[in-house]
């Protein structure tokens, strides 16, 4: 195992999924927000940066998260309960959700974090130490350091580990589509079903998530979705029919949902918690809409 580093010692790693600019501008292509960065500029994940006209992503293999939690907790209600996965995540999030529980490693950059340096490898002998079958990425939103996620992913295949995505789903489709072969499992959080609470609640944009959801099932992944419910943000029934109506209709009827409980934080901490009924009206639109499998969390 390779011990902390300094953080001088750690060299980031060439991006994949981005085009060099005649400008010296680089082109991220590896979600929908597409970012152009000038020299010595990050993308809206922060983990990501422009070095002379090159994409850099400076979260590889720097894990500023590691720690055992049961697979329940991702939340995966029907995905090998009862067993514990080894939970890793690098900083940064292409998300800026307003309500984060996670923003003090979601929203920094790797460099401003404490990290341990752990190579693909490296992952795989912590998670047998562990006595771990399942790597989960998470706590931040894996996607924005996908090389990392996907070599990680790839190695722990390799050892017959399985991996668990939680994620947001707003990446591009060819990436996204290189990864989703060493992916088992994942828990995507459908934030709403509006694309304005989308871009004005978490800087996103809903079109691409459900893309993500089409894409994870074609790939054959299991998939469980979780909607934190906010009061008065997110929380009109009408639209979360909707979205259960749009999950029966694209094949996801049988896949648990996930209706979780909001409590004050961040930028919305002058909010009060989401009303136990708000949840429990929730789960009977989405039984009405056909969703066999609906839990109510932090409850
Ligand atoms: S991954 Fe980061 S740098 Fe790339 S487009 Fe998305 S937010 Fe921008």
């Amino acid at each position: 195992m390779k011990a902390r580093l300094n953080k001088q010692q750690i060299p980031c790693r060439e991006a994949e999924y981005y085009e060099r600019c005649a400008d010296g501008t680089a082109v991220c292509r590896l979600c929908p927000h597409n970012c152009r960065l000038k020299e010595g500029a990050r993308g809206h994940c922060r983990s990501r940066m422009n070095r002379e006209g090159r994409l850099w992503t400076d979260a590889y293999g720097k894990v500023c998260a590691v720690q055992v939690d049961p697979v329940e907790k991702k939340p995966l209600l029907h995905f090998h309960p009862g067993d514990d996965c080894l939970s890793l995540a690098a900083a940064g999030c292409n998300l800026s959700c307003r309500n984060c529980q996670n923003w003090r490693i979601s929203q920094a950059a790797p460099d401003e974090l404490d990290f341990r340096c752990l190579a693909p490898d490296d992952v795989v002998a912590l998670a047998e130490k562990a006595s771990c079958r399942l790597v989960a990425y998470t706590y931040t939103e894996p996607l924005t350091y996908l090389e990392y996620t996907r070599d990680c992913a790839r190695a722990c295949s390799e050892a017959g580990l399985q991996n668990i995505l939680v994620t947001a789903g707003y990446v591009n489709e060819a990436p996204l589509k290189d990864l989703l072969p060493y992916v088992s499992a994942a828990n995507v959080d459908l934030k709403s079903f509006s694309d304005n609470l989308y871009k004005s609640v978490c800087g996103a944009s809903l079109a691409p998530v459900l893309r993500s959801l089409e894409l994870m099932k074609e790939a054959g992944v299991w998939i469980e979705i979780t909607n934190l419910l906010i009061p008065g943000v997110n929380d009109d029934m009408e639209m979360i029919r909707r979205m259960c109506r749009w999950l029966a209709a694209h094949g996801f009827g049988e896949n648990p949902l996930h209706f979780t409980r909001f409590f004050p934080q961040y930028r919305m901490s002058e909010l009060y918690p989401t009303p136990v009924r708000t949840l429990v009206r929730a789960r009977e639109v989405a039984a009405e809409c056909g969703i066999r499998h609906v839990y109510l969390g932090n409850v």
